[in-house]
């Protein structure tokens, strides 16, 4: 079953990048793995997927220990200061630092370690009272901050758009990412690319893809529907 559902997405992927004059060697699938075991993700795996997504700390790193270490983990969830320790040189990717705090203990437990984080910046576009993330404006305080890090790389900008049943009623916030994305690199700030685009989900990623996404985080439309216990 994972196995079929991971070639329907990759199919999905490939179509929408052709009808679209996209470079499909630019779009990364994200397999979300939260709160999937082991011998499922071992099943994408085997497929040849080598990016998965967890959103808990303590998940993410008995995964990296169990798991071939050519995996790449993407950190996805709400990040506590206090747990950005366990992460250093096991998380690939930490898509969702949402504030200069944040930023600032970053800093701090990979210069301890002599290690470099790569992470996105994350966008609550459309501004949901329910969601973590900067505003569009509000990134552009930290900007000048993040240009002095030594061991914090901005790599880009992520976004979890609202739920929706018309995927299509997203569009408008991936287009405000990605011109966000623009207007920053416009400012030419040292130490901040624009390169990465994460935003698009199970019910939006064709959407998104549409829209400039580089990767996509996708989880039911590959693992079915998480069971929360
Ligand atoms: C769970 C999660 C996803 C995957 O969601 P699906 O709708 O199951 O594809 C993507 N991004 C983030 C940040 C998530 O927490």
């Amino acid at each position: 079953m994972i196995t079929e559902n991971l070639k329907n997405v990759k199919d999905k992927i490939k179509k929408t990048c052709e009808t679209n004059n996209i470079d499909s060697e630019k779009v990364r699938l994200i397999c979300v793995s939260k709160t999937k075991p082991e011998n499922e993700i071992m099943e994408c795996y085997d497929f040849g997927e080598r990016d998965f997504g967890e959103n808990k700390v303590q998940d993410m790193v008995d995964k990296y220990e169990h798991l071939p270490k050519d995996i790449k983990w993407h950190f996805i969830g709400h990040l506590q200061r206090n747990k950005v320790k366990y992460l250093v040189g096991k998380a690939y990717l930490i898509h969702s630092v949402d504030s200069r705090r944040l930023l600032e203990q970053i800093e701090k437990d990979y210069k301890k370690e002599g290690l470099t984080a790569n992470v996105l910046l994350e966008i609550n576009v459309a501004e949901e009272e329910s969601k973590f993330g900067y505003t569009t404006k509000s990134v552009m305080d930290d900007l000048e901050y993040i240009s002095t890090l030594e061991n914090v790389k901005v790599k880009g900008l992520m976004t979890v758009a609202p739920y929706t049943e018309n995927p299509n009623e997203n569009a408008k916030y991936f287009k405000k990412l990605r011109e966000l994305s623009v207007d920053i690199m416009d400012k030419k700030y040292d130490n901040i690319s624009m390169e990465f685009l994460s935003m698009g989900m199970t019910g939006d990623y064709e959407v998104a893809i549409k829209e400039g996404a580089t990767h996509v985080r996708v989880g039911t439309g590959i693992f079915g529907e998480r069971n929360y216990k």
